[in-house]
């Protein structure tokens, strides 16, 4: 069988976090490894990067590491006894001044004091996920008075969603802050950005990475309402970042679970015509975190997203707190790898029709024109600086590997988020200009990927220290 492309990003938490388990999951296939900034202390965080760098390269693999920011969730306070009941047709409270220990069956306080103004009578709350249904009667200067229109168990700090949207929360919070900077000491390779409404706050975010000194790349959460509310609010936030993450957990809170799945397949196929990274995320494995098989459904649903051409699917609760940590990747990767046996995951009619705006988008796009088209090709090499041309080569739907040729550990790390890209260490300035592209070759032949007989492609720049220089394509016999 084919390499698996479409890469696994899974969560690290209580459940993964020992030498043990990270060696486990990293053979059982994960290729980024996720820090949820939202749980955990800086110390665990640093702990986890530290034992996932060392494994992974006595393993001899390329992992990445991914930032997630815990952004501004709005959260109901404490109950005197951790959780309550609430029955469907009672009152409840949420407060801005009732005591944050002190919620009960009645009232809880809530730590976002906007709520008040963000609220009307007549929405509806969603809180923990969705679980819990409060329909809002009345807003007074300190509270929102709600009926309960499902109920069920609430328990301390739980979520609030407003249905539709429209909490007016800033984007990045102090805590926010304060994990770039954590981000940046721990050299992640991409930061993900929780409820960012526009491309100005992905903007924002970026500044404040780069001027913690880190170079990672920006994941944008699609998880509110207004983010996909028409496409050019959508296209904004992808143009704004390098890739998105179809957060599901919130946003299908926030639309609601009939338009979720239509709204991932938009979101996906706008990230991929805009040279884009897309995850797609939450409860994938859902049953897994309890059951050792997943459901058919859960099949179904990874396979989907597999052959919707997503760059990578992802585990949170599954890897992070779950008894089966280890079997949900390697599910996962069986079932990734199954679905891309299905020819329609290697043909493509990308852009076809459509200009393109730069030289190395087009040497990028050409090249799978033609190695999709001439059958003896069983490689691309591409040499770079960034990563970029891989990532542009990879929007279109291929069986052809791509080697992303690259002497930056960083760039490594990176490419391990991209469908169908591999990072291979190489460093062009170790050789005369005229014996670059025969010592990549060589290379490939000696790592078994390639044989005499076979074709390669390979791109790079003029000058390989230009980022976006990328100007030739060779199609090459291995001898
Ligand atoms: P979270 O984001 O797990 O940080 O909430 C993902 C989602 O909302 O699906
Ligand atoms: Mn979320």
């Amino acid at each position: 069988m084919k390499k698996r492309r479409t890469k696994i990003v899974a969560t690290l938490g209580p459940a993964s976090s020992s030498p043990e388990s990270i060696e486990q999951l990293l053979l059982a296939g994960l290729d980024v490894a996720r820090l949820n900034f939202s749980h955990g202390t800086a110390d665990e965080h640093r702990q986890r990067v530290r034992m996932l760098r060392e494994i992974s390269s006595r393993l001899g693999l390329h992992t990445a590491i991914m930032g997630d920011l815990q952004g501004p969730k709005i959260r109901i306070a404490r109950f005197r006894d951790t959780q309550v009941t609430l029955e469907k047709g009672q009152a409840f409270t949420l407060s801005n001044n009732h005591p944050s220990t002190e919620g009960n069956e009645r009232i809880v306080g809530i730590d976002y004091p906007s709520l008040v103004q963000d609220c009307r009578p007549g929405d509806e709350l969603l809180l923990d996920d969705g679980r819990v249904v409060l329909h809002v009667e009345s807003v007074d200067d300190h509270a929102v008075h709600t009926t309960v229109a499902v109920g069920g168990p609430l328990s301390n700090n739980k979520g609030i969603n407003r249905r539709g949207g429209g909490i007016s929360a800033p984007s990045l919070t102090e805590k926010d802050h304060e994990d770039i900077r954590l981000a940046a000491e721990l050299e992640v390779d991409y930061v993900a950005v929780s409820f960012p409404r526009y491309g100005s706050d992905i903007e924002t975010a970026r500044k404040l990475v780069r001027a913690a000194g880190s170079p990672a790349w920006l994941i944008a959460k699609i998880e509110r309402a207004e983010a996909v509310a028409d496409d050019a609010a959508l296209d904004s936030l992808i143009q704004a970042s390098d890739g998105v993450m179809v957060a599901r957990g919130d946003l299908g809170v926030e639309v609601g679970d009939a338009r979720l799945v239509g709204i991932q397949k938009r979101i996906i196929q706008h990230a991929r015509h805009q040279n884009k990274l897309v995850i797609t995320a939450t409860q994938m494995m859902e049953s897994m975190i309890a059951s050792p098989l997943p459901t058919r459904a859960e099949v179904s649903d990874v396979a989907n997203a597999v052959l919707d051409h997503t760059d990578a699917v992802m585990l949170s609760g599954e890897t992070a707190s779950g008894k089966y940590p280890v079997e949900a990747v390697a599910a996962m990767a069986r079932i990734a790898q199954g679905a891309e046996q299905e020819p329609s995951t290697t043909r493509s009619q990308h852009r076809v029709g459509q200009s393109f705006k730069r030289c190395d988008e087009t040497i990028a796009l050409a090249s799978m024109y033609a190695a999709n088209h001439f059958n003896r090709v069983k490689a691309i090499v591409s040499l770079t600086e960034t990563g970029n041309t891989p990532l542009i080569m990879s929007r279109i739907r291929s069986g052809v590997p791509i080697y992303c040729f690259t002497p930056h550990p960083a760039t490594q790390r990176r490419a391990c988020l991209i469908r169908g890209v591999y990072p291979i260490p190489f460093d062009p300035a170790a050789y005369p200009p005229a014996d670059v592209s025969e010592a990549a070759i060589r290379l490939l032949k000696d790592q078994g990927i390639v044989a005499t007989g076979d074709w390669v492609i390979l791109t790079k720049g003029d000058s390989s220290h230009n980022s976006g220089g990328t100007n030739t394509m060779k199609i090459i016999r291995v001898e």
